[in-house]
């Protein structure tokens, strides 16, 4: 391996420690600590997994949480309910209502329904809109956590030691960088293609109709592959220097878990990757907490935008 490992893990928890800081500043003057809420319908064990974790990291960052379990078979209306006396909450900064739904509910209805200032997820049409002309302050967790790790890789901060981020990690200006988006979900590939356009990078967005995939992967600096086939990005596929951001999270037969990207051999020919685990998953959840804060700022006239 030649690449260099972009260590999700150590970059979030550098997140939780700054998060962490900013409460026990904010709260005296504010009398309380942000609040988290998270709305959990069925036991889908994956999703159960996902909250309690989610809940730890903010209770660890200071915050106080909030949740509202529903039985898988809820109806729209008892979803529609949570959501709402969330909304209504002047304690809760971020709502989060974990994905994905029973198959009898709509989600994008649903999402509809979250208050935009408080959509810690960032997936509200208002907040994906205003992503879309550059503007907004809560942009979707995963991508966000994505392009940290490519502003980590461009740094050159080694990230790979138990050593604490004594500097901030500037935002990359990605001009004349081609990048390639595999996925076009609203959850990870659109918003992702937006936040690569918007540090100028040149952005081919892929997807399953895409024809020859490889030739245009070959092309890019910046590979993103989200698309949840295990081992569809070939070692072949990556040019010599490139950087690789694994958003795909999968259980294989044999019980791991692997993203989409043939691990071992993107890391021969690239110049940084995240693994899978530990690389972006653990990003999707810090910019979860950072949204939160976000909200909690906002609310409190503490933000400076
Ligand atoms: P999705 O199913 O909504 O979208 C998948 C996308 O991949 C689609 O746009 C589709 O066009 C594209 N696609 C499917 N087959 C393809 C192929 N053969 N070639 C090229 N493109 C193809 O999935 P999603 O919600 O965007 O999630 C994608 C992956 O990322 C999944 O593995 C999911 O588990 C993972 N994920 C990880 C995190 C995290 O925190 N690490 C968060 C969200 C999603």
């Amino acid at each position: 391996m030649t690449a260099q490992l972009l260590n999700g893990k150590w970059l979030a928890k550098q997140i939780h420690n700054q998060v962490k800081e900013e409460v026990e500043e904010y709260q005296p003057s504010v009398g309380r600590a942000p609040g988290l809420a998270v709305i959990l319908v069925g036991d889908n064990p994956a999703s159960k997994a996902y909250v309690a974790n989610k809940e730890k990291t903010a209770k660890k960052c200071g915050f106080n949480t909030f949740d509202i379990t529903l039985p898988r078979n809820s109806s729209t209306e008892q979803v529609k309910e949570a959501i709402l006396s969330f909304n209504s909450n002047p304690l809760i900064d971020g709502i989060l209502l974990q994905l994905p739904l029973p198959e009898h509910l709509d989600s994008n209805a649903l999402i509809n329904l979250i208050d935009p200032l408080v959509d810690a997820d960032g997936l509200h049409p208002a907040n994906q809109g205003l992503l879309m002309r550059g503007e907004g302050h809560l942009r979707p967790c995963t991508p966000l956590g994505a392009m940290k790790l490519i502003d980590l890789a461009v740094s050159g901060i080694d990230s790979s030691g138990d050593n604490d981020l004594d500097q901030e990690i500037p935002e990359a200006d990605l001009r004349g960088k081609n990048a390639i988006v595999i996925g076009r979900s609203i959850l990870v590939g659109k918003p992702m293609g937006m936040l690569l356009l918007e540090r100028n990078a040149t952005v081919v967005m892929a997807h399953s109709k895409t024809a020859d995939l490889a030739a245009r992967a070959r092309e890019a600096d910046i590979v993103v592959a989200a698309v949840g086939v295990p081992g569809l990005v070939k070692g072949d596929w990556i040019k010599k220097g490139a950087i690789v951001i694994d958003v795909g999270i999968n259980r294989i037969p044999d019980g791991r878990l692997v993203g989409d990207v043939v691990f071992e051999d993107a890391a021969a020919r690239a110049s940084h990757i995240t693994p899978v685990p530990g690389g972006v998953g653990p990003m999707t959840v810090a910019m979860l907490i950072y949204n939160t804060l976000q909200g909690y700022k906002r609310r409190h006239g503490l933000d400076n935008n």
